[in-house]
């Protein structure tokens, strides 16, 4: 028996494995699939982690995380890709020099989203800390759209926000090291009652306000976001109308969460399963 079904699009994670199996490529891959885009990974590490937190983790020699971006790119072709866990300076090095080689960028064929992951939301690292200067220098001049919480604005750019004009303020200071869309996500902004993200292109401003749902249960929110935005670029949407349908499906993703062994459960993509 043959089949003649028509190839889908396709999107490329270049992340961190997460055994507990809440965020990192696995939340990627559940949300591509929940897209109906055929997901791609090149691993970047192997994190030891469970619900209550991050144990340790193995790098990937930085080569073969090249190797395997450069493998799936020749082949079978990336819609749009995006970063998660990158670990080492040497594996972003590796990662910025192979975009350039197989056309994925902000200027380049392929659309390519940065969520620059600097440490899991119990506090463990998931970035050396010297690295973070090759997440702005090779980085972000390469993004299509930056996605930075708070945690990571602070990091990047040296801003401590507290409010929107500080949100601006730090959307701004990303789109001068390169990006061509920075989204400043304000989910951890203390004492607000809804979650308030900024979208900035470089000259405009768009306020994406959604609920603050009352649960603990978010791990891999990040990742699940900007993996829908991805699978969404991947299907051909503009980068406005990517996050804004990432914006309504990780609110979703978040109302449908649940809890998992003794401390963080994760954020589900199971409702559009469900609806579909
Ligand atoms: N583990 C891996 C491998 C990740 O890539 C990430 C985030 O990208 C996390 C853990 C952290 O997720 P959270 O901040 O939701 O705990």
């Amino acid at each position: 028996m043959s089949t003649t079904n028509p190839s889908p699009p396709t999107a490329l994670t270049i992340a961190g494995s997460d055994s507990g199996g809440g965020a990192g490529l696995q939340a990627d891959l559940r949300t591509f699939f929940a897209h109906r885009v055929h997901g791609m990974t090149a691993v970047t590490a192997v994190t030891v982690q469970n619900s209550v937190g991050v144990q340790g983790f193995t790098e990937i020699a930085p080569e073969v995380v090249a190797d395997q971006i450069r493998s799936v790119a020749t082949d079978i072709g990336v819609g749009a890709a995006k970063t998660g866990m990158l670990a080492s300076t040497g594996i972003i090095t590796a990662v910025a020099g192979v975009l350039d080689e197989v056309s994925i960028g902000r200027d380049a064929r392929s659309p390519f989203v940065v969520d620059p992951v600097a440490a899991s939301m119990h506090g463990d690292p998931l970035l050396r800390e010297e690295a973070l200067e090759a997440i702005r220098s090779e980085l972000i001049p390469r993004a299509t759209l930056v996605t930075p919480n708070l945690d990571e604005v602070r990091l990047l750019a040296g801003i401590t926000v507290t409010d929107t004009d500080g949100q601006r303020e730090a959307a701004k200071a990303l789109a001068s090291m390169g990006a061509r869309y920075v989204l400043v996500k304000g989910g951890h902004l203390r004492g607000a009652t809804d979650c308030l993200d900024l979208l900035y292109d470089g000259t405009e401003f768009t306020e994406l306000v959604g609920p603050r749902y009352d649960t603990e249960h978010t791990h891999g929110g990040g990742d699940t976001l900007a993996s829908a935005i991805t699978a969404e670029l991947a299907r051909g949407s503009t980068v406005p109308d990517a996050v804004a349908h990432g914006k309504r499906f990780i609110e979703r993703c978040v109302a449908d969460s649940y809890p998992l062994g003794s401390g963080i459960g994760p954020v589900s993509p199971l409702w559009r399963v469900r609806e579909s």
